[in-house]
């Protein structure tokens, strides 16, 4: 099943148990509006290439669009749509101002140049500038993408404006209106979540058998943050395949080796081991944190985890969700679990329409707030309706939108 259709059977799964009327459900259902485009540049061989671009803004009820960009060869349209569905529940279960998008291009910056990929980087924000700003849609890093990348789109933005706009873009370089905490923002989410689920289990963190997929921005610091902890990390993976010892790795030396090598394999004292296998594993908390379709009806009967944080957007199926939930694992749904880059780049917003930036104390609290009591309304709402915690998380989004949407009104 494609993601795009997974994301809409647990929209239908929702929409029901909401019962709401059959005009709001086909309205969430559609995005508001998708952009498509195509970005011609010029290769370091000095031969063109075209690559495809897009941009899809889901729902704009609650306020301006939000979400990121990634650059992954497997981006496609349906692919992005359903991204920027989840943004709109995301951001609807924050209670930010916000509604959903997403944006991508259909790419391999692995094998591209800083230089190549500099000029994808304005070619795709002057298509797309038609649709963006401040106040309609605010791009931000995602799969990819980085402070970089961010600060060349802001400056592509402000130079066709003819002057600097700060707000256009979130997860930009401290000295370009960054938020302190926003670059390790994911991944400092993802650690408080499973610090919130330890307690809901009654598990010290010291000594949690943590297991986690993907070792990018969002895994490898929530890892680290974790290790910090005194969690023993027993394996984590990347797209080429993971590594384990069952005492624990030491994290701080992983991403030291990741930085100087580009790779986790060749790491001392470890056993390789396949993605597949590392899902698995005996452990208490299982980190999926690289892409989705991760945990499905193939192996969510073999998941040993007690507790599940989804560092990624859609790591797991509507059928693997069931089965996790019958089986009585904790599971923190993604639009909780990883929103923590979502919030940070609301205060980076915030900040940069007042110009005035804050101290990172004040960032980490306001943040940890927001995300322990949306955790609390979620495990709430789960328990006293007995229903799975993303079926409770989407109906809390859901619902907001579509109470706003009643009290707006349709136009004209
Ligand atoms: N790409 C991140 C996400 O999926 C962050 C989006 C943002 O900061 O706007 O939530």
């Amino acid at each position: 099943m494609s993601f795009l259709k997974s994301v809409l059977k647990q929209y239908d799964l929702v929409v029901d148990k909401l019962k709401l009327d059959d005009g709001v459900r086909e309205r969430l259902r559609y995005p508001k509006r998708s952009l498509i485009v195509s970005i011609p540049i010029e290769m370091d061989t000095g031969k063109m290439k075209v690559y495809k671009g897009y941009r899809v803004q889901h729902d704009v009820t609650l306020g301006p669009s939000k979400g990121g960009i990634r650059y992954h060869p497997n981006v496609n349209l349906k692919e992005v749509t359903a991204l920027a569905m989840l943004m709109s529940w995301k951001c609807a279960l924050i209670q930010l101002p916000y509604g959903g998008a997403k944006g991508g291009v259909c790419c391999n910056p692995k094998i591209m140049s800083q230089k190549e990929i500099e000029r994808l980087t304005r070619r795709f924000t002057t298509e797309i500038i038609c649709a963006v700003g401040p106040e309609e849609d605010i791009l931000a890093p995602d799969m990819n993408t980085n402070m970089q990348t961010m600060a060349w789109m802001m400056d592509t933005y402000s130079m066709q404006k003819g002057h600097t706009v700060l707000g256009v873009v979130t997860g930009k370089p401290l000295v370009l209106g960054g938020s302190m905490g926003r670059e390790e923002a994911t991944g400092s989410g993802v650690y408080y979540m499973v610090k919130e689920s330890a307690k809901v289990i009654r598990k010290e963190l010291k000594g949690l058998k943590v297991v986690v997929q993907g070792f990018g921005n969002v895994g490898s610091i929530a890892a680290r943050l974790l290790f910090e902890e005194g969690c023993k990390i027993i394996a984590v993976s990347n797209s080429k395949g993971g590594i384990y010892n069952k005492r624990g790795i030491n994290i701080k030396n992983l991403i030291q080796h990741v930085k100087e090598n580009k790779k986790i394999a060749d790491f001392p004292d470890v056993d390789n081991i396949t993605n597949e296998d590392l899902l698995t594993l005996d452990c208490d908390v299982l980190i999926p944190a690289a892409i989705e379709g991760q945990i499905t009806r193939y192996n969510a009967n073999n998941i040993k985890a007690k507790i599940i944080v989804e560092g990624a957007n859609g790591p797991t199926t509507p059928e693997a969700d069931k089965v996790l939930h019958d089986k009585n694992v904790l599971l923190i749904p993604d639009i909780l679990a990883n929103s923590g880059g979502v919030i940070i780049s609301y205060f980076e917003w915030v900040q940069d329409l007042q110009f005035y930036f804050w101290k990172e104390s004040d960032v980490q609290q306001r943040l940890k707030e927001i995300m322990r009591n949306t955790f609390d309304r979620v495990l709430l709402l789960s328990r006293e309706k007995k229903i799975d915690t993303r079926t409770a998380a989407w109906m809390l989004g859901i619902s907001r939108i579509s109470e706003a949407q009643k009290i707006r009104g349709l136009y004209p």
